[in-house]
């Protein structure tokens, strides 16, 4: 099978110890998402039983996953599959494995991909996965004896039409291959559809790889413009160099921006004449990692997030731009690629700062709109040229952006406010059309 990105399975013998990058004062994703539904919920008029009915899950299952290890031991890990809302459709969400992986985490990250869906309008819910483990400690054996024994597990709640599970941190194509075939075989039949982020030998979708990326890339162009800022010279930070990190650095650097710094978690790198970034995924595919790249400098991993730059993209993890940093940064626009890099605390700062961020509901949403074209392939088996998804992934970013845009100028909102007013008022709606049952 061909791996589009560098397996996060393998660790190399060069690669450097994992360090904390500027993560004090965060505070939970939950709390945040929790404080941005009451906020849209206040100001959309809701009464408490719709509020509270938005904001608890619908479905959650928790997990117990025997595995057994290379060496003949047995190891008994914890996961979580969480739906948070089904009025618009399926459940979609990716799957996490990352040992930071909590109950809470999960909740507030499906709840965030209902409000993404409904934004973007595909027809979805929102739902999320995870298992607590650090895929680095694991051998692909046991990491396809813990995919397929998870999967198992949360049988009675997936399907192509009920919960279709995608790549996220930790995860990639190989591992929804194993869900699919495990999905398939308790059917008796094959079933794409109960997965995204395919191999595209198993019908995956041309461009859903890097298609998270390319919409983080399209938002990015457009906050320059809308700040008459020339996309062509401008300055760029990326924090996280993964499945999202990687391509949006390549596509900024392709359209002439300079990235002047990049991170992983072991650490950062910076060049302020900018980084060669197709030399740099070499270096990451040969050690494993953006450090020690060859004509860059070492930088302090927390300082990646205060350069002057005119973008910074958040591409790792929750939490990362909070009270404590927010004032620091000195960045003129945030494009968030990862889910809930900024807390709440750090919006209203950054908010008072003229900083524009351009939200994750938003801004990453590229990778579940292809997931919903690789889905329609799936269920029309019929493939569509590379073109005719990238044409219609840019079209639909930008048909966003505009509306959440105009919504924000109209009611003089932050982007986030902005798009979580609009998303939150589509489940609403089709909640409403559909009525209570019973
Ligand atoms: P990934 O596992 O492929 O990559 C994560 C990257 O972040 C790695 O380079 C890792 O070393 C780095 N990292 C982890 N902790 C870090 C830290 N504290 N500081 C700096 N770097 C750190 O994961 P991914 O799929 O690229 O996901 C990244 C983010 O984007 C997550 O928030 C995820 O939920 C979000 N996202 C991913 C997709 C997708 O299609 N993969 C879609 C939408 C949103």
């Amino acid at each position: 099978m061909t791996l589009t990105q560098p397996s996060l399975t393998q660790p190399s013998p060069t690669q450097p110890a994992v360090v904390q990058t500027g993560l004090t004062g965060r505070t939970s994703a939950l709390d945040d998402a929790q404080a941005q539904l009451a906020e849209a919920a206040a100001a959309l008029g809701y009464d408490e039983g719709l509020h509270t009915m938005l904001a608890k899950p619908r479905r959650e299952l928790t997990v117990t996953i025997p595995l057994r290890r290379d060496d003949g031991s047995m190891q008994v890990l914890t996961g979580y599959r969480v739906q948070h809302n089904i009025s618009r459709g399926p459940a979609k969400g990716g799957l996490r494995y990352s040992p930071d992986v909590t109950l809470d985490e999960v909740r507030a990250l499906a709840m965030w991909m209902t409000w993404k869906c409904a934004l973007l309008d595909v027809p979805y819910g929102g739902a999320k996965g995870g298992i607590a483990l650090d895929p680095r400690q694991y051998s692909i054996g046991e990491l396809e004896r813990v995919t397929r024994r998870y999967t198992s597990e949360i049988l009675p709640i997936i399907g192509p039409q009920q919960d279709i599970q995608a790549p996220d941190i930790g995860t990639d194509e190989r591992t929804m291959a194993w869900i699919m075939d495990t999905y398939s075989v308790s059917q008796g039949h094959t079933v794409p559809g109960i997965v995204t982020g395919k191999p595209l030998s198993l019908g995956g979708s041309l461009g859903r790889a890097s298609a998270t990326s390319r919409g983080v890339v399209h938002i990015a162009k457009a906050a320059l413009h809308s700040l008459g800022i020339r996309v062509d010279g401008s300055t760029a930070a990326i924090q996280g160099f993964g499945k999202v990190g990687r391509d949006a650095a390549r596509f900024l650097a392709d359209e002439g921006a300079r990235v002047v710094a990049v991170s992983d978690q072991y650490g950062a790198i910076h060049r302020a004449a900018g980084l060669d970034i197709h030399a740099l995924g070499a270096h990451v595919d040969a050690t494993g990692s953006v450090v020690g790249f060859g004509s860059a400098d070492e930088l302090e991993a927390a300082d990646l997030l205060e350069l002057d730059v005119d973008l910074l993209v958040p591409a790792a993890v929750e939490g990362v731009i909070h009270e404590g940093n927010a004032a620091s940064i000195r960045a003129r626009i945030i494009v968030e690629g990862a889910n809930g890099p900024t807390s709440r605390a750090a919006d209203a700062i950054l908010a008072s700062h003229g900083v524009l961020v351009a939200p994750d509901i938003l801004a990453n949403a590229g990778g579940v709109i292809v997931s919903y074209f690789e889905w329609v392939q799936a269920n029309q088996s019929y493939r569509w040229q590379a073109r005719d998804v990238e044409a219609r992934l840019e079209e639909r970013m930008l048909a966003a952006w505009a509306a959440v845009n105009e919504h924000a100028r109209a009611h003089e909102l932050t982007l986030r406010a902005a798009a979580t007013r609009l998303a939150v008022a589509r489940v609403t709606e089709a909640h409403r059309l559909r009525g209570l049952y019973p």
